[in-house]
């Protein structure tokens, strides 16, 4: 068999050779020869021995100048020539087994990188695949021949080769998770323990971290994969792990305290029925003992920490738990026995105030009920209920008294608002009582009564204090007047000391006014009948001697007065039948001359207002119709003043004009009024025109001078090409007027008086020879009253009320020029 293997190989040899060996050359010295199946290379007719560069590949002929094929030894290196004899370079798979050449042929052992990838030529040159051992480090090799990096599984068990192919052992992080490696390099799952700490790693080699359940008990493993024991706290709750690690569950003593874990670990706070006993855990785990305060309320825990219920003596102390646990607080009926807790929940003995009422609880706690009980030698009695009576009690057909402390009395007790009375043996009194002097009256209930009150048909009254009173008393701000005998008067006068009192029929003493037979009676806050003046709601009235109110005309010391029909004496003006009369803020009815609000004004020794002209002490006045004085002192015919007025232009001479609006209406309109005005204040009025006619500026100062009057006013508008243009001026003539300085001032007291009335703008006294106040022999002045070009102007002027207005202000100031002037 081996035999007919290598003749076959040999035939193939054979073929390649033939087929891929050498090209010969041309027929010639040099060149490759095929001679008996070798290839020899001639140079000179001569085979070459040794090594041949031959184009891009190399060859070597042996010491025959044979041509090589195959595996050869050369200067002691190992090289491999192909069938056409070119020399190897990379790899080679011969019979099955990898060789590697370097480009110079020589056939590489050890390791290679060989695009980027490692692999291990055995000293034969033999690819290695699989286990290596190496410079004491461990490699795998996988059946390319690569170097293994990373993770590998071979029969089962995974392997982990650094990234320079070693073979890791111990603990390796890979991708966030850490895993071990044994020391034959197998990767460990299940339980390690590791320099004195244990771990799990899972089935996936993977390092456990938190909970694990094996075998139904529960591990904990901190993040650095430690295995914890002792308290562990995860997510805000408590465990414990003991010390193999597994989780607790049920009671638990560690460090002198007592925990309790549930099933799933969790470390127990607050309330716990365990084989239906109650325990409390405090917040922090531990088992609590003694008192508790749990949402409010109180429970008590035994030295084992079970609930207490029942009765418990703690520290000399008796408390009673409920069947919850719950610290009793306030009442308990017990076996038909009534006990009190305080607040504090300890159990009440003796005397004690519980809201408003006393009771009594004997040495084993039980409340007294149904019995009179002596306590620090004061009588008690206490009730159905066990509340000690208080006030009046009805006990065997007696009334006792008790104070508000449950007490037993003896003299005044308050109940309620209301006063009683009891004896030395506590009985209530009723009726009459005279005591410390006083006289009172308990009604059948024993109160003690106050106030208006009826004994046997016969009113009587009794004060705040239940003293039967006598005199002016008041109830509920009403009055009445009590007799000696304890009773009130009643309808009608009755007199004290002197003074007069009104009693209504239920004895309630009249004030204010009062309306008897038409006539009226006046009682003040003293309850006495007033006379004379007396002064109610900011009036005066008048009482006679018998306390009847006047009306009408009444005289006291020589002073007159006037009461008017209700009573209420007149202040200031007072019309009579037509006739004015003036009172002062006293009342007193005025004569002769008064001044009320800067007017004087004339009474007469009747006290009638006076108007007209009236001559006092042989000098005239004038009063216009309201009374006001209005001219005077003057002497009658020989004091009379002339006033010449002049309106200026007329007729075909129209003055300045707007529209239809012209200024000689405007003058004469206003030349009237106060001709009007003038006539009413005694003056002798002349006026130039009276109606609209022409009448030439000589005629008009003749006919002034034919009269000699005391004042010449010529009246006049004003116009502008500007329409803003607008005021009052009055103008005088001191270069040739007859009378230049009291026509300067009459100017000026006109200009004053028109500006103050109307407001208007102020253009001053101007000095002009005006023809109408020149050769005038009278104090003479020209008045512009305003602009007939300014609308606001022309609608004032044209206006009965503004007219009025100038009117008025020229009367006010011709009066002060001739006031000026006397
Ligand atoms: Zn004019």
């Amino acid at each position: 068999m081996k035999k007919w293997v290598y003749f076959l190989t040999m035939i193939g040899l054979i073929i390649i050779g033939l087929t891929l060996g050498p090209n010969p050359s041309l027929a010639s010295s040099t060149g490759w020869k095929l001679e008996n199946g070798k290839w020899y290379y001639l140079q000179n007719q001569k085979p070459v021995k040794g090594w041949l560069q031959d184009g891009d590949k190399r060859y070597y002929l042996n010491d025959k100048g044979i041509m090589v094929t195959g595996w050869a030894t050369i200067g002691g290196k190992r090289y491999y020539f192909q069938a056409n004899g070119a020399m190897k370079t990379g790899w080679l798979n011969d019979r099955g087994t990898w060789y590697y050449f370097a480009p110079n042929g020589d056939m590489k052992t050890g390791w290679i990188l060989d695009r980027g990838t490692w692999y291990y030529l055995q000293p034969n040159g033999a690819m290695k695949t699989g286990w290596l051992n190496d410079a004491g480090k461990r490699y795998y090799l996988l059946s390319s021949g690569a170097m293994k990096t990373g993770w590998l599984n071979e029969h089962g068990t995974w392997y982990y080769f650094a990234s320079s192919g070693d073979m890791k052992t111990g603990w390796v992080l890979d991708n966030g998770t850490w895993y071990y490696l044994q020391s034959n390099g197998a990767m460990k799952t299940g339980w390690l323990n590791d320099a004195g700490k244990r771990y799990y790693l899972l089935s996936s080699g993977a390092m456990k971290t938190g909970w694990l359940n094996e075998h139904g008990t529960w591990y904990y493993f901190a993040s650095s994969g430690d295995m914890k024991t002792g308290w562990v706290l995860d997510n805000g709750t408590w465990y414990y792990l003991q010390s193999n690690g597994a989780m607790k569950t049920g009671w638990l003593n560690d460090a002198g305290k007592r925990y309790y874990l549930l099933s799933s670990g969790a470390m127990k706070t607050g309330w716990l029925n365990e084989h239906g006993t109650w325990y409390y855990f405090a917040s922090s785990g531990d088992m609590k003992t003694g008192w508790v305060l749990d949402n409010g309320t109180w429970y008590y825990l035994q030295s084992n920490g079970a609930m207490k219920t029942g009765w418990l003596n703690d520290a000399g102390k008796r408390y009673y738990l409920l069947s919850s646990g719950a610290m009793k607080t306030g009442w308990l009926l017990l076996d038909n026995k009534w006990y009190y807790f305080k607040s504090s929940g300890e159990i009440s003995y003796g005397l004690q105030k519980i809201g408003q009422d006393y009771y009594y609880f004997n040495q084993s706690g039980v409340m007294l009920a149904n019995q009179w009980y002596v306590h620090n030698q004061k009588k008690y009695y206490f009730k159905n209920d066990g509340a000690a009576a208080k006030g009046v009690l009805n006990y065997q057909n007696k009334k006792y008294l008790f104070h508000a402390d449950g007490t037993l009395a003896n003299g005044w007790v308050n109940m309620n608002g209301k006063w009683y009375f009891s004896d030395s043996n506590g009985l209530v009194k009723t009726g009459w009582l005279t005591y410390g002097g006083k006289k009172y009256f308990l009604d059948a209930n024993g109160a003690r009564v106050t106030g208006i009150y009826k004994i046997q048909g016969k009113t009587y009254y009794f004060n705040n204090d239940g003293v039967l009173s006598t005199g002016l008393i008041k109830i509920n701000s009403k009055a009445f007047y009590i007799k000696s005998d304890g009773t009130p008067y009643t309808n009608g006068y009755f007199t004290i000391n002197g003074k007069k009192y009104f009693a209504k029929s239920n004895g309630e003493l009249q004030t204010g006014w009062l309306l008897q037979n038409n006539k009226w009676y006046y009682f003040g806050n003293d309850y006495t009948m007033k006379t004379g003046w007396v002064l109610v709601n900011g009036k005066w009235y008048y009482l006679n001697k018998a306390g009847v109110m006047q009306t009408g005309w009444f005289v006291e010391n020589n002073k007159k007065y006037y009461l008017s029909s209700n009573g209420a004496m007149s202040t200031g003006w007072l019309n009579l039948n037509g006739k004015w009369y003036y009172f002062n803020s006293s009342g007193e009815m005025q004569t002769g001359w008064i001044e009320v609000k800067g007017v004087k004004y004339y009474l007469n020794s009747a006290g009638v207002m006076q108007t007209g002209w009236i001559t006092i002490n042989n000098k005239d006045y004038l009063f216009d119709s309201s009374g006001a004085l209005v001219r005077g002192p003057v002497t009658k015919g020989k004091d009379e003043k002339t006033i010449v007025i002049d309106p200026g232009h007329g007729g075909y001479d129209g003055g300045a004009s707007v529209g239809s609006v012209k200024e000689k209406d405007i003058n004469l309109q206003v030349g009237l009024k106060f001709a009007e005005l003038l006539k009413k204040q005694g003056f002798k009025v002349y006026m130039t025109r009276s109606k609209d006619e022409f009448i030439s500026l000589d005629q008009r100062v003749a006919f002034s001078n034919s009269i000699k009057p005391d004042a010449y006013i010529s009246i006049h508008v004003n116009s502008a090409g500007a329409t803003s243009a607008k005021g009052i001026e009055t103008y005088h003539n001191s270069k040739d007027g007859v009378m230049p300085k009291e026509s300067k001032l009459l100017a000026t007291y006109l200009q004053k008086a028109l500006i103050e009335a109307t407001g208007t703008v102020d253009r001053g006294i101007k000095d002009e020879s005006f023809r109408v106040i020149r050769g005038n022999e009278a104090p003479a002045v020209l008045v512009e009253i305003g602009f007939i070009t300014n609308s606001g102007e022309r609608a004032n002027l044209t206006s009965t009320s503004y007219q009025n207005k100038i009117s008025s202000a020229l009367l006010k100031g011709l009066m002060n020029f001739f006031q000026a002037t006397n």
